[in-house]
């Protein structure tokens, strides 16, 4: 691989979002960082659950972000 070449997106790695309470937000491709996201309401990106485990499978992954807490507290009505 070049230098500075982004890493291919892959495949969401599972076809149904598990239930999370971040299922219904927007998915977001990171070419730079090689994950997804999920845009919260308040227009945050948090990393979404199920890529977490999936890259933990694979082998090493960082789950610091910018965040608001949405991903840490469940939103409810
Ligand atoms: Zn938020």
């Amino acid at each position: 691989m070049h230098d500075g070449a982004l890493p291919p997106r892959r495949d969401f790695p599972f076809p149904e979002a598990s239930r999370h309470h971040m299922r219904e937000w927007p998915l977001v491709w990171h070419p730079e960082r090689g994950h997804y996201t999920r845009t919260c309401p308040h227009g945050v990106g948090h990393p979404d659950p199920d890529d977490v485990v999936h890259l933990q499978s694979v082998g090493g992954v960082s789950g610091v972000h910018p965040c608001d807490g949405c991903c840490l507290a469940p939103l409810r009505d």
